[in-house]
This record gives C-alpha cells, sequence and structure tokens, in this order.
C-alpha cells in the first residue's frame, strides 16, 4: 500500500491504553511481526459486529492480537496456538499481567499437531484467525474449518504480503515459494463453495471469509 495511505490509516486511529502502547513498543524493539495497528482495528471491527462466542488464533506471538481480540469481545473466549517457547512465555506473562488467563488459553506447540487434537476433542469456533507461518496456510485452513460453525468468519493476515502477491512478477528470488502459496490460497478462499471472501488492502493485506449456512 502507498506509504502516506498506510501513515495516514495509521494516525487516525484513537489514542491506546497503555498497555496496548507498551506491548506495540515491544514488538518493535524485539522485532517480533505482530499485526499493524490498521489491521487489528479492522479485526476487532469485524468482532464487534459479528460477536464472537469463542476464538481460535493461530500464532500468538507475544499475546498482543489475543489480547486487542478480547478487547473487542469482553465476554468472548480464546484459544491461541504458539510454537516458539520464548513468545509463548511472553504472551502468557502478558495474559496473566491483565489477568485475563480464564479467557485466553494459550497452546504451546506446532499447530499443525494442535489443530488436529482440538478437532479430535471436539473444540468449535466462531471465528478464526490465521496469522502464523504463511506457507502453511492452506494446511491451517484444512485442519481448522472444520471447526468453524456455520455463519462463522475466518480472518488471514498477510494475503497481500508486502504487496508482491500482486506483482509477482517483482518478488525477490527467496519469497518466490511462499507468494506462489499465498496466491494459491488467496485463490482457494475467493472459489471455495462454502465461503465467501474480501480480501482487504489494510496492512499487510487481510482476507474475510464468511462461511456460508
Ligand atoms: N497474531 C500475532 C499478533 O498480531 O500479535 C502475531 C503472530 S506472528 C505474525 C506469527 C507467529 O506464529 C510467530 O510467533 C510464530 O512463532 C508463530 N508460528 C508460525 N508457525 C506456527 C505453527 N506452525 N504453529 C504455531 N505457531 C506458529
Amino acid at each position: 500500500m502507498n506509504e502516506k495511505l498506510k501513515d495516514y490509516l495509521t494516525d487516525t486511529l484513537p489514542l491506546q491504553a497503555d498497555w496496548v502502547v507498551k506491548l506495540e513498543e515491544m514488538a518493535l524493539a524485539e522485532n517480533v511481526p505482530i499485526m499493524d495497528k490498521a489491521g487489528i482495528n479492522l479485526v476487532m471491527q469485524l468482532i464487534r459486529i459479528s460477536r464472537p462466542h469463542r476464538i481460535l488464533e493461530i500464532g500468538t506471538a507475544i499475546g498482543y492480537s489475543a489480547l486487542r481480540m478480547l478487547e473487542a469481545a469482553p465476554d468472548a473466549s480464546i484459544v491461541t496456538i504458539e510454537k516458539d517457547e520464548h513468545r509463548y512465555a511472553q504472551a502468557m506473562e502478558h495474559i496473566r499481567e491483565l489477568n485475563k488467563e480464564q479467557q485466553i488459553e494459550v497452546i504451546y506447540g506446532d499447530a499443525l499437531d494442535k489443530l488436529q487434537q482440538l478437532s479430535e476433542n471436539g473444540s468449535t469456533f466462531d471465528l478464526l484467525f490465521i496469522d502464523a507461518a504463511k506457507g502453511q496456510y492452506q494446511r491451517f485452513f484444512e485442519l481448522a474449518e472444520p471447526m468453524l460453525n456455520p455463519n462463522g468468519m475466518i480472518i488471514s493476515d498477510n494475503v497481500l504480503f508486502r504487496g508482491f502477491v500482486a506483482n509477482p512478477e517483482d518478488v525477490p528470488k527467496r519469497y518466490t515459494k511462499m507468494v506462489e502459496k499465498i496466491r494459491s490460497y488467496n485463490q482457494m478462499l475467493m472459489s471455495h463453495p462454502d465461503f465467501t471472501t474480501s480480501i482487504i488492502p489494510i496492512g499487510d493485506g487481510v482476507a474475510v471469509s464468511y462461511k456460508k449456512s
């Protein structure tokens, strides 16, 4: 996205609570790729409108998006999966500091295994937020989608990956495979018979998929 437009969208956002600013600063300082401010603002707005009771997040990092989603749906319960041990510990600490451990369950491990276990336990969700390894979105979708209730929503972040997804001829070689995978993921979402999807060029690109009943 055009930098001026991006800055404008960020600048229009209202001031946030101290804990939000602290986590954003920490992510910046430690180079943790949390969702950008306009992107999480969109996710929170979709949550306020759709009022999910149960949310599943793939990719917790330091707990920022899980805590922001809970801010938008204070009565919801959130399950979130993180495979990096250090980030898992940081997320647990931030969630405890804000006394939200009753509502946010952080599962430590690879989502490819943990999603299978959740499914076998009969878990269901109203909203899935996919924000982990971009090359694996298709697999995350296949494992998590059966747990999504009818009229539920899937939000997938980074689906335009730095603009490269729309400009495949300009992709640096190291990203070629990943961009191909994201393009095929987007194509799958757009043509899926059980979903309607809209891709929104906010942040790194957010796909919003609505499951038909
Ligand atoms: N959703 C977070 C936020 O906005 O605050 C940011 C998540 S960050 C973009 C992606 C995270 O997913 C990383 O912390 C990474 O360790 C984790 N991750 C990547 N692949 C994963 C997998 N297969 N299972 C679980 N976590 C994974």
